[in-house]
């Protein structure tokens, strides 16, 4: 229970100080299930029952100077990519979109144009993953905004990221690090070339919608999470949601040809960089083997990158087998809820 003392000295400290995570998680105490509640706040959607069906429901905004710098991220691209983020979330959970709603803020000055343009974009990545607009709101900010809250049908199956088990083997789907170092040079060098790989991957990310109904709804996975603040980061999730610890190979970690051509070995983006949406999981290793076999019915590269462990905490192995500090890998305590 949130206690009186708790409050007080939450109130005498700023959002800053306590951190996006230590902000939620005193919030989270406070919200108790209801009635149709199957599973609350702490997950990727929460699960929620009605009419006899249960549905996912997730809400995510991308802030203009927070998430995008209009420089190099045209309106038509903000207003796709608010789309995908949530879509990422339902398809950590194995979901499928259906409906949302929208609500955009811009300064008075904005031009229609763009304002059209970022509603394209939202509207057209709807319909890509089979999902409609059905209603928003639009208000006056000092800067871009677009939120959007997403309903989704949820599969028989209910995966979280509390399911991991000692033993278990780690995958992730894709590639990882392009977006944070595609973010590096954008925010080095802004005039880049918009349609070059490595910035595609950060301002039209693919939601895998298709990969993670089928890791769902085969029963294959234990626990999955989409990786958007990062591996170490998410990885942190499903092992505090989970109670377990988990040992990764940085060498096994899966990195596009582009990056590796800009980083070589040096995988510290592809563990700490966020932005990636691809989906992590961990698999028992009973289900490896059927995991192997239908690979292709991914739609995308599976990795195996490491294994749940029963000791706390993320442990890092170097390619000569050797222990590597997560902070060397730009993993930020600061920002990992450890606190
Ligand atoms: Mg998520």
């Amino acid at each position: 229970v949130f206690g009186l003392a708790g409050l007080m000295s939450a109130r005498g400290r700023t959002i800053a100080e306590l951190g996006e995570f230590g902000f939620l998680s005193t919030l989270l105490q406070r919200l108790r299930g209801g009635a149709g509640v199957v599973v609350g706040p702490g997950q990727d959607c929460a699960v929620i029952r009605c009419g006899g069906r249960n549905y996912l429901y997730t809400v995510d905004a991308l802030v203009e100077g927070v998430h995008f710098d209009p420089r190099w991220a045209s309106p038509r691209r903000v207003g796709r990519k608010s789309f995908m983020v949530n879509a990422s979330d339902v398809a950590a959970m194995g979901g499928r979109p259906r409906f949302c709603v929208v609500s955009i803020g811009v300064p008075p000055a904005y031009a229609c144009r763009d304002l059209h343009a970022l509603q394209r974009g939202i509207v057209q990545a709807a319909r890509a993953c089979g999902a409609a607009v059905v209603g928003g709101n639009l208000s006056r900010s000092e800067r871009v905004f677009v939120s959007i809250a997403l309903l989704a049908e949820a599969p028989r199956r209910l995966v979280t990221r509390r399911g991991a088990r000692p033993g278990d083997q780690v995958y992730v789907t894709g590639s990882l690090g392009d977006a944070a170092l595609a973010l590096q040079q954008l925010c080095t060098k802004p005039a880049m070339e918009p349609s070059a790989a490595l910035p595609r991957r950060l301002l039209e990310p693919s939601p895998r919608l298709r990969a993670g109904s089928f890791l769902v709804g085969s029963g294959i996975v234990s626990a999955m999470i989409d990786v958007s603040d990062g591996l170490l980061q998410d990885l942190g999730h499903i092992c505090r949601e989970s109670d377990v610890g988990a040992t990764i190979r940085t060498a096994s970690v899966p990195v596009s040809a582009a990056y590796r051509r800009v980083q070589g070995a040096d995988r510290r983006l592809a563990l700490s960089g966020g932005e990636d949406y691809e989906l992590m999981c961990t698999v028992p290793v009973p289900q490896v083997q059927r995991l192997e076999a239908h690979r292709a019915r991914l739609g995308c590269r599976i990795t195996r990158i490491g294994e749940v462990t029963r000791s706390q905490g993320v442990r890092l192995v170097g390619p000569h087998g050797e222990t590597v500090d997560p902070v060397t890998c730009g993993f930020d305590h600061f920002r990992s809820g450890s606190q």
